[in-house]
């Protein structure tokens, strides 16, 4: 049996009881940027420190991914490949992250809905691990 392990070090707090992105606030002029950066891409200062991201936001844009990205960075199976949801989701007062979405059903897509951060496998890896990543999913409701 594999483990489960995380895409990237670094992007989210997982495996956590309450797992989160993990961002970058400046320490100077407060904008907030995921995947955290060294440098402020607003300002340049290099002042600035990890933040844990909200799990909440709004879809601000999306799309149905119906065939494979390109290779890399794309590491799913393109045999198998589903049509899946890609999007923004903007975290309430933070940031918008680009993310995969959970639905692939443009019927049940809105701009605007309320979003929520989950993870969900994405692939198995060649040692038999199961692959993690982020996605946001609609808040039922
Ligand atoms: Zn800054």
């Amino acid at each position: 049996m594999g483990d489960q392990v995380p895409i990237e070090e670094g992007l989210f707090t997982w495996p956590s009881d309450d797992p989160k992105l993990i961002g970058s606030e400046c320490q100077e002029c407060s904008a907030i940027v995921f995947p955290a950066q060294s440098g402020c891409p607003r300002c340049t200062s290099d002042n600035t420190q990890m933040k844990e991201l909200g799990t909440r936001g709004n879809l601000w844009t999306w799309t149905i991914q119906g065939f494979p990205p390109k290779s890399p960075p794309y590491e799913g199976e393109i045999d198998n490949f589903e049509p899946f949801g890609v999007g923004y989701v903007e975290i309430h007062d933070e940031v918008k992250v680009e993310t995969r979405l959970t639905v692939a059903d443009k019927e049940a897509l809105e701009i605007g809905m309320e979003m929520e951060l989950t993870f969900v496998p994405l692939f198995t890896d060649d040692d038999g691990n199961e692959v993690i990543t982020f996605a946001f999913a609609p808040v039922a409701g």
